[in-house]
């Protein structure tokens, strides 16, 4: 199946000597043969330093909410250049951007701006902790919030019982740490209560993405949110919602406004400026008035004024434009036009999420969290997308990471996604079969 990667390939060895897996991010390297490197980016494709051409789902894990390079937003940051750089003073565009994301997000009072999403989800933690006076927080299995200590556990079930420990998701993060760590399931609200009844007034925080961007979109049903409002509303913790991937991308108002549900806190990256480096720590006045002299925030590059004009631009055509809208319609699209295939062949599968950030799971049934997805056939999965790759669909090779859908796809990537979708998924039954003869998927027909 037809590319050639031998510059990327040749690139990637050399890249290696100097830089740890030959890339600058352990996300970015597929593995030797497999590695990407980008030559430019336009609207809804990518071209790789080979050439070859590729429709983008992954949009940068969502960032590229319009497409690349979109022409007023870059045009917005040009102008963003004439101020001149990073000059450690504010500018007069933070209070306009803070304000668009205001206008959309009820539970931002009141904004301040950092570079990444994890610097966003670190100062809210440490917000949190501050106004509560409290140390441990709670997460939810099968979340991601970001490469700093304190939210980078997992749980693991031990022993017959199935009960779990939470362990460290890298070397280096201190056991010490994972003694402010609590965990639980998705949308199992029983074990949200045995939390909050063991452990609620010691909680500072409750740390959520309502829509598991990095678990196949697996949502929080509204019940879920609910008993988890009423839960920190009633122990006085803070509920942090983490937006960094639905926010301005699954509404105006992100996963907030979708499910219904509002945060203390909340934080924002990727979509906001399409691209650019910045991001938003958001939420209750009264929280966020506590950033001061003795809870520090801030950082040399925040609010950069390129990132910042770049924001103005993406959020007024967000705020203006019929632009999420018509990503969601293209996502549905594509789902109907996979899930077709994949029914053409007897494939058991499930749409997840909201469509402009959608994972597609080998299941005869809704994920409800985590432990649902590991029954799933992920491998089977990983295989049609392996295959996509090579054909030109850049989807991620592992189905816990949705497809993103930005305003620039089109019809032509829509009838090409499709065409491609019917080989791949074909190739990747035919491996299939092989290697496990006895599977069931793709024998209904
Ligand atoms: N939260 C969520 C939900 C994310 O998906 C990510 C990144 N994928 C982060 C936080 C961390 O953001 P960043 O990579 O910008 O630090």
């Amino acid at each position: 199946m037809g590319r050639s990667l031998t510059r990327c390939n040749e690139h990637q060895r050399r890249a290696a000597k100097h830089l740890p897996l030959g890339v600058s991010s352990n996300y970015r390297f597929w593995g030797e043969g497999r590695t990407l490197y980008l030559a430019k980016a336009r609207g809804p494709r990518i071209w790789d330093i080979d050439g070859n051409e590729y429709i983008d789902y992954r949009l940068g894990y969502g960032p590229a909410v319009l497409g690349y390079a979109h022409p007023e937003v870059d045009a917005a940051a040009r102008e963003g250049i004439e101020i001149g750089g990073t000059s450690g003073i504010s500018t007069e565009r933070e209070l306009e951007v803070a304000q668009r994301i205001g206008a959309m997000v009820p539970a931002a009072e009141m904004v301040r701006f950092a570079n990444s999403g994890t610097e966003a989800v670190m100062a809210s933690l440490r917000l949190a902790r501050a106004f509560t006076g409290r140390s441990m927080h709670a997460m939810v299995e099968g979340g991601f919030h970001g490469l700093f200590d304190a939210v980078l556990w997992r749980s693991e079930v031990c022993g017959a019982d199935g009960h779990t420990e939470i362990v460290p998701e890298s070397e280096g993060v201190p056991l010490l740490v994972g003694q402010l760590v609590q965990q639980v399931p998705l949308n199992d609200c029983e074990r949200l209560e045995d939390l909050f009844r063991c452990k609620g007034d010691q909680l500072a925080a409750f740390l959520i993405e309502p829509i598991q961007g990095n678990c196949c979109g697996i949502p929080a049903t509204p019940e879920y949110l609910e008993t988890v409002r009423k839960l920190c509303d009633r122990h006085g913790v803070v509920l942090i919602i983490d937006e960094v991937k639905t926010g301005f991308r699954v509404a105006r108002g992100g996963a907030q406004e979708l499910l219904g549900v509002r945060a203390d806190l909340c934080a924002f990256a990727k979509a906001v400026a399409n691209g650019y480096p910045i991001s938003v720590i958001a939420g209750r006045a009264d929280i966020m008035r506590r950033l001061g002299p003795t809870v520090p925030q801030g950082g040399t590059y925040a609010a950069h004024p390129v990132s910042l004009a770049a924001a103005a631009k993406t959020l007024q055509i967000i705020a203006e434009t019929d632009a999420l809208a018509r990503i969601e319609a293209y996502g549905r699209r594509l789902q109907q036009g996979i899930g077709a295939i994949l029914k053409s062949r007897g494939v058991p599968h499930v749409f997840v999420g909201h469509p402009s950030m959608g994972g597609i799971v080998l299941s005869a049934r809704q994920p409800r969290s985590l432990r649902d997805w590991e029954q799933s056939e992920y491998e089977l999965y990983n295989a049609m997308a392996a295959k996509l790759n090579d054909l030109g669909v850049l989807c991620e090779p592992d189905s816990m990471e949705p497809w993103f859908v930005s305003a620039a796809h089109d019809e032509r990537c829509l009838r090409e996604t499709l065409e491609k979708a019917e080989l791949a998924i074909d190739a990747a039954l035919d491996e299939w079969h092989e290697e496990s003869p006895e599977s069931g998927a793709g024998g209904a027909g």
